[in-house]
């Protein structure tokens, strides 16, 4: 399959940041064979005249639990500790594999409705999630736990058994080792996590300093830091992405930097749930790689990477006083190539570039709320909406168009399987 997009304005993120206001993109197949200004030479199976919209690299959704999709709006106005064990937790214990499933596939529907092409996602019960994001033909980084309420003598096997049943070949799947948190795996269990991810060649992921009391309790427990506490075992030795990263020292950012951890930054989660405002621009002056994760819609509401984005830029600049700090084009950069480099992809993903995999998105800058259109960077930032994304293409193929989904089943069952979902875990 050839596809030709023309009259777009093509925001490339390649290292330059070149922007074409009347680009092309041509596609053949999974990957992208031109980016540039018009020229001729293409026999497309599919013409798509842009209009003048926004055609850039997909999203990457750095940090998230798809499959908790059918808990939004099932624990209100709670701060963390007390919206995990209290309500998340139980509600989740209630769900079956085929309730998972179903979740995943709604939760997949607002990523690609919102221009979001690769997630990483934690989460236990793996079989059926992978099941979804194969349907569903979005690109993810499965995180497969290490199951902290198995033996200690039995986990490595364990985890092990687990990988292997769920293991699939797919151009579209990578996988990371997940240890849920400091809180809940032990030293052991950490342990066990580096010892797989260096025996798999795979990455690790794990929430970090996501509120005062973890880093208070590690500290107390500890006399360290969690970041120093996770250097101190070795396990920042080999590729890790943190997730939240609300509460670090200084020092904390020397061990980050000097270990080339990924931060993935959840800011609307981290406000919603009264954890903080991460410092984002103190990482970025440190010169960490950033990412933009959304955490699940249990603790935001929300698979919106444009509201991420907005709250990135605004609340750095409101807490430095300073406006001039994550300017627009440092942001976008973030929700692309930060991501695709915290998950380990950034080898085929995160740029519109030769060669690179089709992971595109096209956003309609027609909306009131886009004119007069002076400055379309800036718009996509401080104006835009999710709902302005009106083309998802991923691997080369169209997953969502002008309000259709191409995911595998169709969006009404998807609706109505997760409606009876989340009445039977509430009734119950
Ligand atoms: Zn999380």
């Amino acid at each position: 399959m050839r596809t030709r997009f023309f009259n777009a304005y093509v925001i490339t993120c390649n290292d330059k940041f070149d922007v074409y206001e009347n680009g092309e993109v041509w596609v053949e197949d999974d990957k992208i064979v031109y980016v540039g200004k018009p020229k001729n030479g293409f026999m497309a199976d599919r013409t798509i005249n842009c209009l003048g919209d926004v055609l850039m690299p997909g999203f990457v959704n750095a940090h998230a639990h798809v499959p908790m999709q059918v808990l939004r709006g099932m624990a209100e106005e709670s701060s963390f500790h007390g919206w995990w064990n209290a309500y998340i937790r139980p509600k989740e214990q209630k769900m079956r594999p085929d309730d998972i499933y179903w979740s995943t596939m709604l939760g997949i529907a607002e990523l690609v409705h919102g221009g979001i092409t690769s997630v990483l996602n934690n989460y236990f019960e793996q079989p059926s999630t992978v099941q979804a994001f194969l349907d569903g033909g979005i690109r993810a980084a499965v995180g497969v736990d290490v199951q902290y309420k198995v033996q200690d003598d039995l986990r490595y096997k364990d985890w092990e058994n687990r990988f292997a049943a769920l293991y699939k070949d797919s151009p579209l799947l990578t996988y990371f080792v997940t240890s849920h948190s400091i809180f809940s795996v032990n030293e052991r269990g950490l342990n066990d996590c580096t010892r797989i991810a260096k025996k798999y060649k795979l990455p690790q992921t794990i929430h970090l300093c996501e509120t005062l009391e973890e880093v208070g309790n590690c500290v107390k427990e500890r006399n360290m830091t969690p970041v120093q506490y996770l250097e101190d075992i070795g396990f920042l030795d080999y590729p890790t992405t943190i997730s939240h990263g609300v509460h670090v020292d200084k020092e904390d950012m020397d061990i980050l930097y000097r270990t080339k951890t990924n931060v993935a930054i959840n800011v609307s989660s981290n406000m919603k749930l009264a954890s903080g405002i991460p410092p984002i621009y103190s990482y970025q002056q440190k010169g960490i790689n950033l990412a933009i994760g959304t955490d699940s819609v249990a603790s935001n509401n929300s698979l919106n990477m444009f509201r991420e984005m907005f709250l990135v830029a605004t609340t750095q600049k409101a807490l430095l006083h300073d406006a001039s700090v994550m300017p627009a084009k440092d942001v976008i950069m973030m929700a692309t190539r930060g991501g695709a480099k915290a998950l380990y992809i950034d080898d085929r993903v995160g740029q519109l570039k030769k060669g690179y995999q089709a992971d595109i998105i096209r956003v309609s800058c027609n909306g009131i709320h886009w004119e007069p259109n002076n400055d379309k960077i800036a718009n996509l930032i401080y104006s835009a909406h999710a709902d302005d994304v009106v083309m998802t293409m991923i691997g080369g193929n169209i997953v969502f168009e002008n309000g259709n989904y191409y995911i595998g089943e169709s969006i009404e069952r998807i609706i109505k399987m997760s409606r009876e979902v989340a009445k039977r875990i509430l009734d119950c």
